[in-house]
Order: C-alpha cells, then structure tokens, then sequence
C-alpha cells in the first residue's frame, strides 16, 4: 500500500506534508491539486512530517490537499531513441510540447515507444549473464545501442530465450532470463534508474590512462585531458566558456556528447537550441545533434528541476558508458546548479555554509564528478564519461565557494582570464595558472610518449616554463620602462609571445584553426620551440619587436592554412629564411 498525506505547509516550492506511513528520503510524490498532480521529491523526513520540493509551482496549493508517496525515487527512462533529444531536468520531451514549458503537472513520455528498432541478439540460450551485460544490439542513427540486462537485476541469471532479429517495439519482450531462484524475468529494451545513484555494473574503474584530444592546442598541448577524465572552466562572463564547450563537443574525440544546459537565463538556453543543431561534427561532417543528448534548465524553472538536470545528464551518460562508448559531458554552468542546492538549503533553514551555500557543497560537488570515469566492463571493453563543466564565479572572483569547491573535484583548471578576453586572445585560458594533474600521472606520461614523443610531458614543461619566465620578464619592462632593462629581457618576452600568439591563441571561427590534431601540435611546438632555443643579438628592443611580430604573423599564416599544404610550405620556406638571418 501506498503511503500517502496531506499538505500542511508551504514556503514557495518547499512543501511539508503530515504521513501516514513510510516515507524514505528522495523518495518522489505527487501532489493533487485540482486535476494536475505536482511532481516532488522528498527531501527531509522527521517523524510523520515530510519536507518535499516541488517541481512545479506551488501557486494556489492548500493546506490539506492530499499527497500520494510512489515508493521510487526521481529515475530517467533508458532505452534507444534518447539521442538527438532536448529534455528538460525531469526528462519531459522538450520536442514534443509547445514552446520551452510544459503545462503544469504535465509530464511527456521521454522516449518514442510507437517507433519499431531493428534488434539483433548478442546473447546465447544458456549463457551467465549479470545486470549491464549485453543481450542485443539496435542501431541508433548510425550508432551502435546495446540492450543491457537491467542495472538493477542482482545476482547471475541464465538466458532462458532472446528474441531473433527482427523489428521490436521498446515495451516488446527480448530476452527472458532466469534467475537464482529459477524465475523467469522478462527484459525489454526499456529500463529506468534513479538518477542519484550512479550505475554500476562495471569489472574495474582504473585511473585514466589515455589522453582525449580535443584539437584545441591549449588543452591538447599544454593541459591535456584524460579520457575519463575531470575538468572545469571557471569564468567571468563573455570571456568564452560556451564557446570552448562547444568546440569540445565538436571535436573531442567522442562518440556520445552529453550537454547540460542550466542556463542564467532563458534565452541562453534557447541559445544552445538554436546553435547546437548547427553545429558540424569535425569528424564526420554530420550533425552534431545525431549523437547527442541536451538536459535544458533555466533559472525560471523551479529549484528541484534545476537541481536534478545535471544528475540526469550524468545517469544518461554512465548509460552510453556501459554500452562501452566514450562519452564527453558537458556541464554549462553548474554555478546554476550550486545556486539551485543554496535555494534549497535555505529554504530547508539548514545551517548554511560560506556564502549561504550548503555545508557539504564540496562533498555534493565531489561525488558528482567521481562518477565520471573510464571503465572495464565484464566483457572487456572500455566506456567512458569525461567531464568539463564550466562555473560562472560572480565577479570573476575564483575564492568563491563553488569555484573552489570544483577545484577540488576536477583535475584539469581552465581558467578564463578576463584579461585576456578583453585583449581578444581566444581562447581566454590562462596559460600560468591553468593546469592539467593528468601530467603527474605516470601513465598518461607513458601515453604521451607512445602516442606523441617520447620526453613530450618534459617538453610541455618546458613551454610553460618559457611563457612564466617571459611574463616576469613584462612585469620587469612595466615598472622599469623599454630601455630599462636588457634588451635580453624584451626577448624572453617576445619568445612568450610567440607561443601564446601560435600555440595558445586559437580562431574557433576559424575552418582550419579552429581544430588541430596532435601531430600538427607537436609540429608547430617544436617550431615554435626551436626558435626559443636560440639566443638573437638584437641591437635594441625595437629591433627584437619588429623580428618577432614578423616570425608571429608567418606562423599565425601557417596556423590558417592546411597542413603540410602549399601554403604551408611556403609560409615555412618564409620562416626558414628569417632565422637564417636573425
Ligand atoms: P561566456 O559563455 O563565458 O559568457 P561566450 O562563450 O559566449 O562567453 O563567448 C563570448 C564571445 O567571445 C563570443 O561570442 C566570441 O565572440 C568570443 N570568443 C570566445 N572564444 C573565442 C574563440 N576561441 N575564438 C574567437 N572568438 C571567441
Ligand atoms: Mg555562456
């Protein structure tokens, strides 16, 4: 029997409810209120008193309306369709309703379950199989979607029959598995999980190996993220982010792209809509939206929603993880989502922690990113998650508690500096106080070696060592004036420069620029580094200047054209004969 209740309290979206029974915490409710039934989850349980967030609005809700308690907890619907679409934190369908925003207590059917998939049996009669192995196989698009044995099915079970090749429905029996007990279990290719607990189901979860390049050279190069791997981007507004999240979801070396909008407003969001289905995939020249899932928020949806999109977003990927699938996460920005638990917290009257955010903000942010990933699964194969989400720090102050909190958690800092923005140097990631820890991991290293060079990681450290000693070297000119100094300071400057114009400046508008694969990375760094190698004797700073803003213009040319082109050539033949005669 079901628990149910009556409402006896209402602070905005915060509803306390009288019970008759059980409840358990995140447990999901429903609210009458005339004809519509307002989803909530419950968020605080003391005695028969129940504190339940709403989903919806609250307005015209009264005291005694009754609620009915469901037993489950907020789950996302898992099955082959999901890509391609835009929903919104609760899985509503966004394509299937009017506008951005469902009617009240209204809920879509996330997945198509009228469409026929074309499935085809990986399993064999007989055969142990245990939750997340693989039965069957439909083709997604052009992607290939595996039917799973539920995440939720404990213990071995036996594949009694799995349905032949043929067109299936999603609610259509395709496998049916006997368990320990000797229960037969039917399984379709529809599954559901709550979206607070992460999906298991893996052999192994190793630290990240591998790098995943993402053609953007001050990533690829200096700060390389792991597949599998944690990072974030914190900055002040129009400094960039979305604009670096969305080559990352162009290029990235991903199969699935995961985007969690939860945007300040409302048309940022609309943003994403209209631009994201514009984007090319840089691999196929397809859309990108083919193999790709947006989890949309806005600030005027209620609190819980926005609370619950990024943990949709992550459920959806650690789905597409199992599946064996490298996916790329995108989180833009999860400031909203640290606003959306401080709106809670307050709201519950919890003790708050530094600037009203909630005690264990860092704890909640930490055991997000952990689920992030590169796994083994028990067939062998390797899925993962990779994670960049991008934080909005008010002001542009990075002390603040959700930056700092993030910090913690991710591995790689891409720190949008508004200095650079302001002086047009795309993309605005600060060069000294941007790091990647994937550097200090003797197996990354080891990658690197195999895959680029070997010494590479010592040669990235050598890069950031020139560009830290050429900003001394500016602070020394600022205070002390051109002629003030040596002219050999003016050329550790400019040899700075020229990694930062070549290497770290990057057109995201750019057709060729705007992506860069590794080896014409390790081309253009060891160029670039060649002529850092050598010591000039310029007369005076001008000199030193003019030379360099002639050697950078030559490589901005070449970075514009196409590898190893005519162009190219010629722009490097160009090269070539101005240090012949430094
Ligand atoms: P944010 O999301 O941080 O508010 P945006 O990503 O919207 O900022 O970027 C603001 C503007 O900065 C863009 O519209 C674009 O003109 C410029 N910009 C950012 N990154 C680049 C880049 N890599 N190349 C060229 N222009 C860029
Ligand atoms: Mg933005």
């Amino acid at each position: 029997m079901k628990t149910t209740g009556k409402v006896t309290g209402i602070i905005s979206n915060l509803v306390t409810v009288e019970v008759d029974g059980p409840v358990a915490q995140n447990e999901i409710c429903f609210i009458q209120l005339d004809d519509a039934k307002l989803m909530a989850e419950v968020i605080k349980v003391n005695g028969n008193k129940a504190s339940v967030q709403v989903y919806e609005s609250t307005r015209g809700l009264q005291i005694g309306n009754p609620v009915e308690f469901q037993g489950y907890m907020l789950e996302v619907t898992l099955g082959p369709g999901l890509l391609s679409s835009n929903f919104d934190g609760l899985q509503n369908n966004l394509a299937t309703m009017e506008g951005i925003f469902l009617k009240r207590g209204e809920y879509t059917k996330p997945l198509d379950e009228s469409r026929r998939w074309a499935f085809e049996p990986l399993a064999k009669v007989g055969e142990q199989v245990v939750a997340a192995d693989w039965l069957g196989e439909v083709k997604e698009g052009w992607l290939p979607h595996k039917i799973m044995v539920p995440f939720s099915f404990e213990g071995t079970y036996k594949v009694k029959s799995v349905a032949a090749q043929g067109e299936y429905l999603l609610n259509d029996t395709i496998a049916v598995l006997t368990n320990e007990a000797g229960e037969d279990v039917q399984v379709t290719m529809l599954q559901k999980w709550p979206v607070k607990v992460a999906i298991g189901g893996y052999a192994d979860k190793p630290r990240p190996f591998r790098v995943m390049e993402t053609g953007v050279r001050c990533i690829d190069t200096l700060n390389p993220i792991a597949e599998g791997g944690t990072g974030f981007i914190p900055g002040p507004f129009g400094c960039g982010k979305t604009v670096l999240q969305h080559a990352l979801a162009e290029q990235a070396e991903a199969d699935i792209i995961i985007m969690a909008a939860c945007g300040e407003r409302a048309n940022e969001v609309v943003e994403i809509f209209t631009e994201f289905p514009e984007l090319k995939d840089k691999h196929t020249g397809r859309s990108l939206m083919e193999r790709t899932i947006i989890i949309c928020n806005t600030s005027n949806m209620p609190v819980a929603a926005r609370e619950a999109s990024v943990y949709t977003a992550m459920t959806l990927g650690e789905y597409y993880r199992a599946m064996g699938m490298k996916v790329l996460l995108l989180a833009d920005s999860t400031s909203r989502w640290a606003q959306a638990l401080r709106e809670m917290s307050n709201r519950l009257e919890e003790l708050p922690g530094q600037d009203g955010f909630p005690v264990d903000l860092s704890a909640i942010i930490a055991n997000f990113y952990a689920r992030a990933g590169i796994v083994k699964l028990n067939n062998g194969a390797t899925g993962s998650i990779t994670f960049i989400g991008t934080v909005s720090p008010a002001g542009g102050n990075l002390k603040e508690p959700v930056t700092e909190s993030t910090k913690k958690a991710a591995r790689c800092f891409y720190g949008l500096s508004q200095n650079r923005a302001d002086k047009k140097r795309y993309p605005a990631v600060d060069p000294v106080d941007s790091y990647s820890k994937y550097l200090e991991y003797p197996e990354i290293v080891a990658y690197l070696d195999e895959k680029v060079e070997k010494g590479w990681a010592d040669k990235v450290t050598k890069t950031k060592y020139i560009i830290r000693k050429g900003k001394d070297a500016y602070e020394q000119i600022n205070i002390l004036g051109d002629d003030g100094v040596p002219v050999a300071y003016h050329e550790q400057y400019w040899k700075s420069e020229l990694i930062d114009f070549v290497i770290l400046q990057q057109d995201a508008f750019d057709e060729i620029d705007s992506s860069t694969p590794l080896e014409r990375q390790k081309y253009m760094l060891d160029l670039i580094l060649d002529i850092c190698d050598r010591s000039f004797k310029f007369d005076d700073f001008e000199q030193c200047a003019t030379y360099f803003k002639n050697i950078i213009n030559i490589c901005k040319q070449m970075n514009y054209s196409e590898f190893k082109s005519e162009a190219f050539n010629n722009y490097m033949e160009q090269l070539r004969k101005e240090l012949a005669h430094e």
